[in-house]
């Protein structure tokens, strides 16, 4: 009996440690940047390290993108209308940046998608 007690406790606590890592992992796994170049995969970055990224794109030219602040932007570029320069920042979930000559896409995806959320937008 005693012994059964002890072990109900045991599995309680495991329990709950591995759902404080998960819960925990799931938090961690937060915003990124997802590049796409010529409707390819290019690169995943997390929104949450400030970094520079020179993309290189399919007809030889460049996005410069820039992580700061857990928001992307794109700061240069080679394309001749630079729509893409003039955008502002990107920070939530679905907003884009695209740049049609260059044929690059940048887009903010949440790592824990909020069902709610996507309806409301
Ligand atoms: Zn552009």
């Amino acid at each position: 009996m005693k012994k059964n007690d002890i072990f109900l406790i045991g599995i309680i606590l495991m329990i709950a440690v591995v759902s404080f890592i998960i819960i925990n992992a799931t938090k961690q796994d937060g915003d990124k940047v997802v590049i796409k170049v010529d409707g390819k995969f290019y690169k995943e970055l997390p929104l949450n390290v400030d970094t520079t990224l020179v993309i290189e794109t399919a007809n030889g030219g460049t996005n410069t993108l820039v992580i700061e602040n857990g928001h992307a932007d794109v700061i240069d570029a080679t394309c001749p209308d630079k729509i893409c320069v003039d955008q502002k920042h990107i920070e939530n979930n679905g907003e884009t940046i695209i740049c049609l000559p260059n044929k690059v896409l940048i887009e903010v995806q949440s790592g824990n998608e909020n069902p709610i959320d996507s309806i409301a937008n």
